[in-house]
């Protein structure tokens, strides 16, 4: 596992499981930016089977196959063109957060049909550099019915002003029974 995400159980799986298909059947389901056409049609398998048998690291190594990450992007100037990307990274930084969205939903999903108000967010990981509004988050205590709607939010579609884990791009927090 690259976040170790401590309540991975069949019942957790089975909720995120169940999240995931709604979104995909909803209006407007979120695909990574950096997805190939070839990888946004694998998109909805391999989070199903992830999610459904393997983790977040197995993610990372069948995203890695060909095809299914953007290797190119834009340079930020104009006159370099295109620069070429790390996939690899590009891959782990998907995977992880991807996988750790469904896993702070389902979970959240669960924990509120037990009647469990709050929940706490931890540390899962340890990023190479820490990112900046990240370590506030250490050990917060907040409302799992908050932990649910902001599924996201930030940034598909964007509120600011919502609180999410992840809290953003490489964020390594996720959420456990208080
Ligand atoms: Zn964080």
């Amino acid at each position: 596992m690259l976040l170790n995400l401590t309540e991975l159980t069949p019942d957790v799986r089975a909720s995120m499981l169940a999240e995931f298909e709604a979104e995909l059947a909803g209006a407007t389901p979120f695909y990574p930016a950096r997805l190939t056409p070839a990888g946004r049609d694998r998109w909805p398998d391999l989070l199903r089977e992830a999610i459904s048998n393997h983790d977040d690291e197995w993610l990372m190594e069948a995203l890695l196959e060909d095809g299914l990450i953007v290797g190119f992007e834009m340079s930020a100037s104009a006159r370099s063109g295109v620069k070429s990307v790390n996939v690899r990274s590009a891959a782990q930084t998907m995977a992880m957060s991807e996988f750790n969205t469904w896993y702070v939903r389902g979970l959240s999903a669960m924990l509120l049909t037990e009647g469990i108000v709050t929940v706490r967010v931890y540390r899962a990981g340890m990023p190479k550099w820490s990112v900046a509004g990240c370590d506030v988050h250490d050990g917060q205590v907040v409302e799992t019915q908050v932990m649910y709607e902001g599924h996201r939010a930030r940034y598909w579609p964007t509120r600011t002003n919502v609180f999410a884990i992840p809290y953003q791009p490489n964020c390594h927090h996720s959420i456990q029974r208080v």
